[in-house]
């Protein structure tokens, strides 16, 4: 399963031969200490999942939270007749399993990957619950993350109610391009029109008006932004209070944690074996 990830430069060559350390880039890892890192690095575990992939199941144990190190995922909702809806997109900033916070054993969320080469720190549930009972005060990252996305969720809730197509599939470009600075954005017309809560022929008639508007182009699998100024003219309200939500405030630590040991011939590893 294991995979490099997207931006290679994240990987650094040791004095190890055939190893390779890694700096992580999840937000909440970032704002651990150094011995509250130390405690949980022996059992982080790099992962890489394709476009599509479901990383967590609507009410399967939660054996493992994820914390996102690239791309974007998607927490969704769903039942056995309604197509799924999106609670929140998650990104570098944010985790998967959350809810294990709330004492939860089974998954709220279906959490499935929107863009390709997506990666993860993966941890299981049991070594951050012995975490928190050693050093408590790793509970402040995680609550903290958890009003984020309480914040992010009520804002996507006003966003599918209110809000037309067009200017939140332009939210949603824009916020992507801030991981995608070349703004060649890797998603597929179908996964827009999950994350976005519609059927694929209204995806297919919003990507139309952009276009013809001069902001956005069509390429195979992809979106390419032309017109980053323009595109955000044209996105919703939401687009501001959503990237302040997915961003680490001012002030906030912001710690450089390495990963040692990670194999540079790939397959997957546990970093902690
Ligand atoms: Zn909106």
């Amino acid at each position: 399963m294991y995979a490099s990830p997207r931006n290679s430069s994240a990987v650094l060559s040791t004095e190890r031969s055939g190893d390779k350390s890694y700096i992580v880039r999840n937000e909440i890892v970032r704002d651990l200490t150094e011995e509250e890192f130390d405690l949980l690095q022996p059992h982080l575990e790099l992962m890489s999942f394709g476009q599509g992939e479901i990383i967590q199941q609507i009410d399967a144990p939660i054996d493992h939270v994820y914390f996102v190190e690239s791309g974007i995922v998607s927490l969704l909702v769903r039942n056995a007749v309604d197509a799924p809806v999106e609670i929140t997109p998650v990104y570098p900033s944010g985790m998967i399993g959350l809810e294990v916070m709330a004492n939860a054993a089974k998954a709220i969320y279906r959490a499935a990957v929107q863009v390709p080469e997506t990666s993860v720190l993966r941890l299981p549930t049991r070594e951050l619950q012995r975490a928190l009972e050693q050093r408590p005060a790793i509970i402040r990252v995680l609550r903290d993350y958890a009003q984020l996305q309480m914040r992010s969720s009520a804002q996507n809730l006003l966003c599918q109610a209110k809000h037309s197509i067009e200017p939140r599939l332009a939210k949603w470009l824009a916020l992507a391009s801030d991981q995608y600075t070349d703004g060649l954005i890797p998603i597929k017309q179908d996964d827009l029109a999950i994350s976005l809560g519609v059927r694929r022929p209204s995806i297919s008639w919003a990507v139309k008006r952009l276009v013809s508007r001069g902001l956005v182009e069509r390429r195979r699998g992809a979106v390419q932004i032309r017109d980053m100024a323009g595109l955000q003219t044209q996105a919703c309200s939401c687009v501001s209070a959503l990237r302040r939500f997915h961003t680490k405030p001012a002030g906030r630590a912001h710690n450089v944690h390495i990963l040692a040991g990670l194999r540079a011939d790939g397959g997957e590893q546990n970093l902690g074996a």
